[in-house]
């Protein structure tokens, strides 16, 4: 059984509402087209998830609108047919969208008549097996989707719509059958949030000094689903700020996955964790990726931050990425600190990518590759002073880059639930530990970047090879 998923970048929904609700007493309608996200296997569940990702909003022209009223609207079929041939080459789908400004929530009986024509004209225009989907708006902002797959109807379990702000759709949202466990956090953000909590399935990208209490947060919050990644195993040296981690694990290289899934199970509280020892760029990732709802991006290398950033608009799925720096002054003698910075980005449709914030080098990012993939070669590079090595390991404290997961987690809640107000979503803050200031940093999107600046990735979905990126 396949389950149906809907991403709005929240762009493209106040362009439909326009469209669609240019008059506020009758119907309206227009087109969305989408890329295509398919989940063999959701990691969770093991069920194949179809996902409609957005990509650009299209107007029906006045000239084909032959009916509306409060009840229907009906129009001629040229533009539709425009967007099936577009989609058919691309292998995009086109959404069907229309209001319903006298507030009837559902598909009525005109829906029905009305799809099941037009769909079928998809059908035997296109001959293919592709679901094709069909969205509502109401007056109240409220969303519903269905799936059209060879006539049959399958209702769309989750709507997301992503921007600055995370708006989940979906049924039982409003339920305030709240749990005991999390009636407290209720208190101050109210049931919804604890709702949107359970529903979210989110995927933390490296287990160690910022991943592990990021992770421990979310599973304190009552995040209902976890999954870890990372592909190495505690030593001696993680123990200062491991979050779960003893030494007994150091002894027995116990996988960090395995440490931090240990500790969420040990709470009790109903969390499904799932784990892969791997790099996030290995192939066994791919699918588990792409059935996540949201990523924490907790890792220090470059190479995993470019696969990270690439999703983030591809596919998207908001990312929150992290980092510490702590700089000792070269050569002072006692160690005397030249910066000790916290960083926390999230990462939207049409926001500025890591690129562009020059948080990832990609020259690093190559070099991180030829090391995994052939690390003769990579040693006889960096001998031969091509590359630059490892270098030494860097400073790390765990009451900083736990401030910096807490930080992060903050974020989360914020775009969710909105407690810090209009003004509130700033795409990157730092928090300067020596100065004890908070600053927010700006940045613009690069003319010639083609992971943000270009319309070509956003929203794009299933590509080959996966996210453009030959590895
Ligand atoms: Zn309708
Ligand atoms: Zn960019």
């Amino acid at each position: 059984m396949t389950s149906y998923t809907l991403t709005l970048q929240e762009e493209h929904l106040e362009q439909l509402k326009a469209l669609t609700f240019r008059d506020n007493e009758k119907e309206g309608a227009a087109f969305l087209l989408c890329g295509r996200s398919k989940i063999e296997s959701d990691i969770w569940t093991g069920k194949k998830e179809e996902r409609f990702l957005s990509r650009e909003v299209y107007p029906i022209p006045d000239a084909e609108i032959i009916v509306s009223t409060t009840t229907q609207v009906t129009f001629k079929h040229e533009t539709y047919l425009r967007l099936l041939k577009l989609a058919e080459q691309k292998d995009f789908a086109v959404v069907l969208v229309h209001s319903h400004p006298a507030g009837f929530q559902g598909f009525s009986k005109t829906d029905d008549n009305g799809e099941t024509g037009l769909f079928q004209l998809a059908l035997n225009r296109n001959g293919s097996n592709r679901p094709q989907l069909s969205l509502i708006i109401d007056r109240d902002s409220n969303l519903i989707a269905r799936a059209w797959n060879k006539n049959e109807t399958h209702p769309v379990s989750l709507i997301r719509v992503i921007g600055k702000r995370i708006h989940l759709h979906y049924e039982d949202k409003y339920s305030t059958l709240s749990r005991e466990e999390f009636a407290r956090q209720a208190l101050a953000f109210g049931p919804a949030l604890n709702n949107d909590l359970q529903k979210l399935k989110i995927a933390v990208i490296g287990c160690g000094g910022t991943g592990s209490p990021t992770a421990m947060l979310l599973a304190r919050l009552g995040v209902g689903h976890i999954l870890l990644i990372d592909d190495d195993c505690i030593e001696t040296t993680n123990l200062n700020r491991l979050h779960g981690s003893s030494m007994m694990d150091a002894k027995n290289k116990t996988p960090k996955v395995s440490v931090v899934e240990r500790m969420i199970n040990a709470m009790e509280l109903g969390i499904t964790v799932r784990t892969i020892k791997g790099n996030v760029e290995s192939k066994e990732c791919q699918d588990a990726l792409k059935s996540v709802d949201l990523i924490f991006g907790c890792t220090d290398d470059n190479l995993g931050r470019m696969i990270l950033n690439r999703i983030a608009y591809c596919y998207l799925i908001p990312v929150i990425d992290m980092g510490l720096k702590i700089k000792v002054k070269e050569g002072s003698s006692p160690l005397e600190l030249q910066s000790l910075d916290g960083r926390v980005t999230f990462l939207f449709p049409n926001g500025a990518c890591l690129l562009c914030r020059s948080v990832i080098d990609s020259k690093k990012a190559r070099d991180e590759y030829l090391r995994k993939t052939n690390p003769e070669e990579y040693e006889k590079l960096v001998k031969e002073e091509y590359v630059e090595g490892e270098g030494n390991p860097s400073p790390s404290v765990v009451t900083f880059t736990t401030e910096i997961a807490s930080m992060s987690v903050n974020e989360l809640l914020d775009r969710l639930q909105g407690f810090r107000g209009e003004f509130g979503g700033k795409s990157e803050r730092r928090r300067m530990f020596i100065t004890c200031e908070d600053g927010k940093t700006g940045a613009k999107q690069r003319d010639e970047c083609p992971v943000c600046k270009s319309k070509n990735y956003q929203g794009r979905g299933d590509m080959t090879p996966f996210l453009d990126i030959s590895l």
